[in-house]
């Protein structure tokens, strides 16, 4: 080990900064987040870097360094541009014993600056000793999406609980557990999603009614339309923790695969017509598995707010006060747009976007057709191809335009992706004399004249038609 790391402690102390520029600048960020009180000297001195020092407690000086500079201070960052200067104070500081750091110099430092992952009070450094900075800069960049930001409020959880905790278990080891537990269960996900003090009340309780088990709770997860890097962090780090997951057909394949590997698997199917489990099914099943202490994940399609029927099935969670949390996922009508170029709204062609189901009760048009048609506005309408023809007819019965373009994607935002464009007059036509693969979602308005326009010609050729 070439450098033993050390956190040092700022607040309110004096900090020198030689150096007036961009660079300086940067270190004067990072010191001030640190609350020291810093000085900077240099001949020349940018003026958001003045304004930034003096607005914090700090002082600039407009003249070349000297050695009397260093009196009273705690630390010394020398980032000028001119070797001599920074050789001269990395001199003096040594003769002082200050410490000292010179920026990309670590010949000259007795100290270094780490690539910093902030989730304060949790703070990682990453540190090549100056070897390999650009190494350092992208392992803290995958630090930083593996730890989520959120992990400032679990640390500020831990702390706010941790002389209360201290207080309780004299033995160091039955505490260690404790926090072990807690720091893994239902309080870690209520601090996680910015709930702290529901986390402090559960962590009470644990503490006054110790349990053996924590209770079982439920992740309602949007694992979006397909593409797997459209999953959010958050999706992926519940994948990651459940140990039962409930997903549907819509759940592409590579998408599960990033669910932890020795999860439980357990299909609900969904199929049009279908149902492996009824929906009432489905919600019992996730009650009984977070009854039973488990992380169950409920992985679904898209966004389970959307179409997903996801209020139903926290309702019964809700009632029987089994924590759970709701997570957003990209929306079919984003997804598919987005991966097709047809934008959702446009400032030539529609100010509003509306969200239509197309799965039609007992195959009665039942939708409000009137407030559809207006010229100004796209339609997506999801669960749409079987009742495609009586869709486009309805449209065109209550005095939408059969000019008006019209698409259906086919399995958007996969590898598979189709995009098959006409006008409502033409589409059903067309999509009957083609194979057109479930899951399939229609997009209608003037916007979709931009698809040729906009189509990503980039990459996979299976994105395009
Ligand atoms: N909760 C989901 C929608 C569930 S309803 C969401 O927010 O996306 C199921 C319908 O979503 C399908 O019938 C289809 O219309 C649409 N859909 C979902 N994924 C799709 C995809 N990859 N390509 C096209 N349509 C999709």
């Amino acid at each position: 080990m070439d450098y033993l790391p050390l956190f040092f402690d700022l607040r309110g102390k004096p900090v020198l900064l030689v150096g007036g520029g961009t660079i300086a600048l940067r270190k004067a960020r990072l010191l001030i987040k640190a609350h020291a009180l810093v000085t900077v000297v240099a001949p020349e001195i940018g003026h958001e870097l003045e304004s930034m020092v003096l607005a914090n407690g700090g002082s600039v000086h407009r003249e070349p360094y000297s050695e009397r500079c260093l009196d009273q201070v705690v630390l010394v960052i020398s980032a000028t541009d001119q070797a001599d200067i920074n050789q001269q104070v990395a001199e003096d500081c040594h003769q002082r014993r200050l410490p000292v750091n010179v920026v990309d110099s670590p010949a000259l430092c007795s100290v270094i600056m780490p690539a910093i992952v902030d989730r304060s009070p949790l703070m990682i450094g990453i540190s090549s000793g100056g070897e390999a900075p650009v190494l350092a800069r992208m392992v803290r960049a995958q630090i930083e999406s593996a730890i989520p930001g959120a992990y400032s409020q679990l640390a500020t959880f831990a702390s706010r609980c941790r002389d209360r905790v201290k207080a309780h278990f004299a033995d160091g080891e039955a505490r260690r557990r404790f926090w072990e537990r807690i720091l893994s269960g239902p309080a870690k996900e209520m601090a996680l999603s910015g709930n702290i003090a529901g986390a402090e009340g559960y962590l009470l309780d644990q503490l006054t009614q110790p349990q053996d088990a924590d209770s079982g709770e439920v992740y309602l997860v949007g694992a979006g339309p397909g593409d797997p890097d459209l999953l959010t962090f958050k999706a992926l780090r519940l994948m990651q923790q459940a140990e039962v997951v409930l997903y549907d057909r819509l759940v592409s394949a590579p998408i599960l695969d990033l669910v932890r590997r020795d999860a439980e698997r357990i299909y609900v199917g969904k199929k049009r017509a279908e149902h492996a489990l009824e929906q009432t099914e489905i919600n019992q099943l996730l009650l009984d598995l977070a009854l039973q202490g488990k992380r169950v994940l409920r992985l679904k399609g898209g966004d389970p707010f959307i179409f997903g029927r996801g209020g139903e099935e926290i309702e019964l969670l809700a009632q029987h006060k089994v924590p759970f949390q709701v997570v957003p996922g990209i929306t079919a009508a984003s997804g598919c747009a987005c991966y097709a170029g047809i934008p959702l709204t446009h400032r030539d062609f529609a100010q509003s976007v509306r969200f239509v189901t197309g799965h039609l009760k007992n195959g009665t048009c039942d939708l409000s057709w009137d407030e559809l048609v207006g010229n100004d506005q796209t339609l997506v309408f999801y669960m749409g191809l079987a009742s495609l023809p009586e869709i486009c007819a309805e449209l065109v019965a209550h005095g939408k335009d059969p000019a008006t373009p019209a698409a259906l994607i086919e399995q958007g935002t996969t590898p598979r992706q189709q995009v098959h464009t006409a006008t409502l007059e033409t589409l059903p036509g067309l999509v009957a004399e083609r194979e057109v693969r479930a899951p399939t979602l229609l997009i209608i308005g003037g916007v979709v004249s931009l698809h040729e326009k906009l189509r990503w010609f980039g990459g996979d050729a299976a994105h395009m038609e």
